[in-house]
């Protein structure tokens, strides 16, 4: 076996233990350069592969490596600045781990449910718990888990109003897997009002209304998606009137979701509009800022991405008026992330945010102009080195000895000299109360190590640009 199969063996043999996120992360552009005598050596494409693979990866690498020829005994890692994309030896793992996660919703296909009804799939991903509970839409919350679990008992019709973006289709289609899910043999039919006036319309053309009406007046729950489409289609709303009117008297549940209080609905018959007052009505509105964190830090954790957590505070922060948009921010952050294998920094998200929202408030580090030059502190620096390499800034003001820490502490020490021009005495004690010696050793090494280290040069360049300090 030659060493790339033999690579590949070994990473689809980690990759039962490691999510697809890591392996995509961590393992790009790596690869076996040799394995002399009983020494596999792989290479890294950056340094800060190298802490990770030691500290996390080695021994299951090891084992892994072992099944495929039990002489293995050892993992050695070396930085290679040559394995990129580009080389022939690096594994396309794109290609090997495709991504099983959709990001955009394909029509969902239908499924037959007894009594010939027939009910879109519910979206796998809408459950009531993975809905985020805020004060802004804990009552909503709480009336979908009642009908889930009553259909037709206490809040009958539901009625959910609230803006675009904010959770009505995921509380809606909550509710029907749940209930199905409680219950498999019921007949829940979702639909959206837009499929249901074209049902409507179909059924004239055909002059057959009784396919339409035995689908829908059948069921046993009934949720209807965003009526306010149904204004002015007085033949729909009409049908609807009757299927609401049929289902209600024989105690079906009907939930309903619309952008706008049933009252502001001018354009519906009014008969329909006091039949929507008649159970119980909630409204969803814009979580707070701790509850988007909460949605984000839940979104990463379900896509089995690591980011950072200054990142997802900057976007909980600015994305301030749509779930759905905030959401979309973060799927573009994480497309990045896989496709171009770029950490996401407040920075680089920043840039995203920009070009879909005119501006974007940052909060702590970020400077505002581009030569932010006076604005750049010790702190400053320690953020966004941290970020750089994901890592905790309590890390790099630490005093772990871990290659993933020690690196990064050093590359502060030494911007910090070079860059900001502060005393070793300033930065030694900005730093976890180090004295100057060790400031002055870390430079040191820095420096000498930057000779022949263009990995290294990389980091450093990178970061002094984003921090507007490299010239
Ligand atoms: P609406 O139907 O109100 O326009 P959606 O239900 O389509 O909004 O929600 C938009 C996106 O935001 C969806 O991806 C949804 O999962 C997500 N979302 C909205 N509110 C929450 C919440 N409270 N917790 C978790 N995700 C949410
Ligand atoms: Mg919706």
């Amino acid at each position: 076996m030659n060493t790339k199969d033999l690579w590949l063996s070994i990473i689809k043999d980690l990759s039962k233990e490691i999510s697809r996120a890591n392996i995509i992360t961590w393992f790009k552009n790596t690869a076996i350069l040799s394995t002399d005598e009983n020494v596999i050596t792989v290479g890294l494409p950056l340094p800060v592969f190298l802490g990770w693979h030691e500290r996390q990866y080695a021994k299951v690498t090891l084992k892994a490596a072992q099944k495929q020829n039990p002489d293995f005994q050892q993992i050695a890692y070396v930085v290679d600045a040559t394995l990129t994309d580009q080389n022939p030896q690096v594994i396309d793992l794109l290609k090997h781990f495709p991504s099983k996660v959709t990001r955009k919703l394909p029509n969902k296909p239908e499924v037959k449910l007894g009594g010939g009804a027939v009910s879109k799939l519910f979206n796998p991903r809408y459950t009531l718990e993975n809905f985020i509970v805020a004060p802004e839409n804990r009552l909503a919350h709480a009336a979908a888990m009642a009908v889930a679990k009553d259909p037709g008992m206490n809040y009958n019709p539901l009625f959910i109003y609230g803006d675009v973006g904010l959770g009505k289709t995921h509380l809606l289609q909550s509710i029907g897997s749940e209930m199905l899910r409680n219950d498999p043999s019921r007949v829940v039919v979702y639909t959206t009002t837009e499929t249901f006036v074209n049902e409507v319309i179909d059924g004239i053309q055909g002059r057959n209304m009784q396919k339409l009406r035995n689908k829908y007046r059948k069921v046993d729950a009934f949720l209807i998606d965003d009526i306010q489409f149904i204004a002015n289609k007085d033949r729909s709303a009409q049908e609807f009137f009757h299927t609401f009117n049929t289902l209600f008297e024989s105690g079906k549940q009907l939930v309903i979701t619309s952008d706008q209080p049933a009252h502001q609905l001018a354009q519906l018959p009014p008969r329909l509009v006091s039949r929507f007052q008649s159970g119980m009505t909630v409204d969803v509105k814009m979580p707070d800022y701790e509850s988007r964190l909460a949605i984000l830090r839940s979104r990463c954790q379900e896509a089995q991405a690591f980011v950072n957590d200054k990142v997802l505070e900057m976007i909980a922060f600015n994305m301030d008026t749509s779930v759905r948009s905030m959401v979309g921010i973060l799927n573009q952050v994480l497309a990045q992330y896989e496709l171009e294998h770029v950490a996401p920094t407040v920075k680089s998200v920043s840039e995203i945010m920009k070009r879909s929202k005119k501006e974007v408030r940052t909060i702590g580090f970020i400077p505002e102009d581009s030569t932010p030059r006076k604005a750049v502190t010790l702190d400053h620096l320690v953020d966004l080195v941290a970020d750089y390499f994901t890592i905790p800034k309590s890390e790099v003001l630490g005093s772990s000895r871990a290659r993933e820490y020690v690196l990064p502490r050093q590359i502060v020490m030494y911007l910090a000299k070079k860059k900001l021009n502060l005393s070793l005495a300033r930065i030694g004690s900005g730093i976890g109360n180090r004295n100057h010696t060790t400031v002055m050793s870390a430079i040191q090494k820095m420096t000498s190590q930057l000779q022949n280290d263009r990995n290294l040069l990389c980091d450093i360049n990178a970061i002094s640009k984003e921090a507007g300090i490299h010239r």
